[in-house]
């Protein structure tokens, strides 16, 4: 395929060496954040299909060696959009009605979309597990979207999912270092 790219991206790895443990994420975020902002800039510009391969093949290697157990950022810092699908798998998992779901566990933010009231998510306990995992909503099975096509759509998220995420941010920072103008 003739690709009209003018970024293109060398081929790298990631290990982990290079993911941060989440307790210094905020301030390596914050130190490395002009450089990510142009990272992200620069990744619009590669040929979609090779920033998928590259960036699903980063978020492989780095879940194989990075335990979620190890951070939970996720499930104590943002709430997932959750939908009335994910309404009644949850209500199913807890045994009550979807209305009490929604009731004592969801409010509705300014996009319509139920959410956790709160942070951290009510379901995470004290080791990290979530208590309602093999019925939790999408968006959860789907975070941190790296292995997601079409991945130059997910640009603007990606960077703020660095800040909260030690995967994401690896992955971002090690494509700052191979993305280079052809
Ligand atoms: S439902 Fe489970 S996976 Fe989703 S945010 Fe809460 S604890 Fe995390
Ligand atoms: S998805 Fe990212 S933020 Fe969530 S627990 Fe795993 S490494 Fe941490």
């Amino acid at each position: 395929m003739k690709s009209n790219s003018s970024v293109v991206l060398i081929k790298t790895t990631l290990g982990a060496g290079d993911i941060p443990g989440p307790g210094r994420l905020k301030e390596l975020f914050a130190a490395n954040k002009s450089i990510l902002q142009k990272t992200v800039t620069a990744l619009a510009k590669v040929n979609p299909r090779e920033l998928d391969d590259l960036v699903h093949a980063l978020h492989q290697q780095a879940f194989e060696v990075y335990d979620c157990l190890n951070c939970a950022n996720c499930c104590r810092s943002i709430s997932p959009a959750i939908r009335y699908s994910d309404v009644d798998q949850m209500a199913k998992k807890l045994r009550i009605k979807p209305s009490e779901v929604v009731d004592r566990f969801l409010t509705m933010d300014a996009e319509g979309d139920f959410v956790f009231p709160a942070a951290p998510c009510p379901f995470i306990d004290n080791e990290n597990y979530c208590s309602i995992y093999s019925h939790r909503p999408k968006a959860c099975r789907e975070y941190p979207h790296t292995d997601r096509a079409r991945f130059y759509q997910l640009l603007k998220l990606t960077l703020k999912n660095a800040e909260i995420c030690p995967v994401v941010y690896a992955i971002l920072k090690k494509l700052s270092s191979v993305a280079v103008k052809s």
